[in-house]
């Protein structure tokens, strides 16, 4: 079984590297971007989105050249399982998704995924051997085409020197920078 061009085992040492920590999202993760990467023509450019923030978007930062800093994936706060996979310019591609009517044969991954059990009383060996066992078993995958709006690269625009702090800014976001207008992550 391989995901990607790596060995299951070799997935997990990845994993654990760049994630932190062997993830039970990050393992599905990666059948699911195995997935959708065989589902593609080879050899053809594509970009990728993932509908959410957890776990996901780092499935698909360690399987294909896709990352978040250069532009190629796509993250949408959402909080669906999902991920696409699509040609750049056309827009055509696939979607696979972790799909609850699949998952009854599977408890311990049910009630992980559905937080039918508090973490404190999952049986994680358990819930990884049945990821394992399930691979693409639990996921589900259908034809997408991306709105054309978003195949367009986004640009930065004008930039100007903010009058508050001296640094670079994209000049569309007003005055100032913003952190200067007050929507800064430190406190002042
Ligand atoms: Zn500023």
């Amino acid at each position: 079984m391989n995901i990607g061009t790596y060995s299951y085992e070799e997935y997990l040492h990845l994993v654990k590297s760049f994630h932190g920590s062997q993830a039970p999202g990050l393992m599905i993760g990666g059948f699911m971007v195995d997935y959708a990467m065989n589902s593609l023509p080879e050899g053809e450019f594509f970009d990728a989105i993932c509908e959410t923030r957890v776990c996901l978007p780092d499935a698909v930062q360690i399987l294909t050249p896709c990352t978040i800093g250069n532009g190629w994936l796509k993250v949408f706060d959402y909080g669906r399982y999902a991920l696409a996979l699509y040609e750049k310019y056309s827009g055509e591609g696939i979607r696979i998704y972790l799909d609850p009517a699949k998952l009854s044969q599977w408890s311990e991954v049910n009630g992980w995924f559905m937080k039918l059990i508090p973490k404190k009383d999952q049986d994680s060996e358990k819930l990884f051997h049945q990821i394992k066992e399930a691979g693409r078993a639990i996921l589900s995958k259908h034809p997408i085409r991306v709105q054309p709006a978003l195949l367009q690269k986004e640009k930065m625009g004008k930039v100007a020197v903010c009058p508050q702090c001296g640094e670079a800014y994209p000049v569309r976001d007003g005055a100032m920078c913003r952190p200067c207008a007050g929507d800064s992550p430190y406190v002042s």
